[in-house]
């Protein structure tokens, strides 16, 4: 595989590939070709030693220690929030909260946010290509306070319906809730935009960048948005940590979520006084390791450059398109022309898991099925899709392996 990467002037994948050492691995005794980046990433060793690092020599609690060691881990994890903030251009480092992944954020915006500013009658506004992850809290709010939760429906090549949008945003909508890239269309939506509009009628708008994160560079401030929320696992760094980014004049005034030890200034039987922020919402014994490592996570992706990762993806999704619309019977769901490095298809007859299957027996991994997208599947019709999701790893060269392992499945499955 190493020899046959092809170069682009944009990136050294020799050196990055081989700071994954996942990536190197075999899987049913083929080179691993790892296209399943919209599910999770792999990790650069940089994040796996700053964990090593972290338990063989700074493991201890944070923010209650005198001792040095939980000195030193405070100043680590605090100074961790300030690279997220840096990473998202945000304001001020207590507009990070860690949390421990996109769905925990969206839930805490949902409890919090909506325990202060939304009641009966009230309408919450969603989009028919969210994930589950950004519907089900707010369907759970609505079922619980009675307000009313409403979509923006989707066209057919994949974009948000903006003329229905501005009818949907109305006085009675307290919160809309969007994804900036979606994971199984890769449509990226004009979010700078659209708040813009929301905000002209006074409605705060809350944007899941799960899959934007990894992706594109954000910056929180110029796109104006009320909430900010990703998960580090899918941002190259680990499992069971997420950031939500919250203004401060709405995170000033939102009751604590989750309550309990790190979360208070005093407590008594008869009344608790709450932490300022960040801390008010990060109850209990954090992910220390897991911010830590997402913030190495950060800086890698820094080193590289956004920009340059954005646009060599690009030219890997163009590729991948080129490459494999060509196969008889292909259809590929999600057209809209601005799109992040996911690829995802139906073939004519066939169903998605069949040809996941037999991809992995080729060293292919990709995802099949509704990716948490069930009422967007049923928007086209179809039980799911196969999904190939790049990240700036990938190379053409396994654009090609995909598209030789789709044709070999395609003609077995015939
Ligand atoms: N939103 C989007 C757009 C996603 O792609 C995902 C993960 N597939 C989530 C939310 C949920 O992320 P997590 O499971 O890390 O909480």
């Amino acid at each position: 595989m190493e020899s046959s990467l092809k170069h682009t002037a944009l990136l050294d994948l020799e050196a990055i590939r081989r700071d994954f050492p996942l990536l190197s691995r075999k899987v049913n005794n083929k080179p691993l070709v790892y296209l399943d980046n919209g599910a999770t990433t792999q990790k650069p060793t940089a994040v796996i030693d700053a964990l090593t690092h972290y338990y063989s020599y700074q493991n201890s609690n944070i923010h209650r220690g005198v001792h040095r060691i939980s000195q030193d881990i405070t100043v680590a994890y605090e100074k961790a929030r300030e690279t997220v903030q840096q990473h998202l251009h945000a304001a001020y480092p207590h507009e990070i909260i860690f949390t421990k992944g996109t769905t925990d954020s969206i839930c805490l915006v949902a409890h919090s946010f909506g325990k202060k500013y939304i009641t009966a009658g009230d309408e919450i506004l969603v989009t028919e290509m969210e994930h589950h992850s950004n519907i089900l809290p707010w369907q759970q709010f609505c079922e619980d306070n009675g307000a009313v939760l409403k979509v923006v429906p989707v066209t057919e090549e994949g974009t948000l319906d903006l003329k229905a949008l501005e009818t949907l945003l109305t006085k009675k909508t307290k919160l809309f809730a969007l994804t900036h890239v979606s994971n199984t269309l890769g449509t990226i939506n004009p979010v700078k935009e659209i708040i813009t509009l929301a905000h002209s009628k006074g409605i705060p708008v809350l944007v899941d960048g799960a899959q934007a994160v990894p992706h594109l560079a954000v910056n929180v401030q110029e796109l104006d948005a009320d909430f900010y929320v990703f998960s580090g696992h899918k941002s190259f760094g680990p499992t069971g940590v997420g950031i939500l980014y919250g203004k401060e004049k709405w995170l000033q005034q939102m009751p604590p979520y989750q309550v309990g030890g790190g979360t208070i200034k005093r407590v008594t039987f008869a009344k608790t006084e709450y932490a300022d922020l960040p801390l008010r919402f990060e109850a209990g014994t954090p992910n220390i390791e897991g911010g830590i490592g997402l913030a190495v996570a950060l800086d890698y992706m820094n080193n590289i450059g956004m920009d340059r990762i954005a646009e060599y993806e690009n030219e890997l999704l163009v590729y991948a398109t080129k490459q494999l619309s060509v196969i008889p019977g292909l259809r590929i769901i999600g057209q809209a022309k601005n799109k992040a490095s996911v690829f995802s298809f139906v073939i004519d007859g066939m169903h998605p898991n069949d040809i996941g299957t037999l991809l992995d027996q080729q060293g292919v991994a990709v995802r099949t099925g509704h990716h948490c997208t069930q009422p967007l599947m049923d928007r086209y019709g179809i039980p799911g899709t196969v999904r190939a999701s790049f990240a700036f790893y990938n190379t053409k060269a396994e654009i090609d392996i995909l598209e030789t392992a789709t044709r070999k499945a395609v003609k077995m499955l015939a």
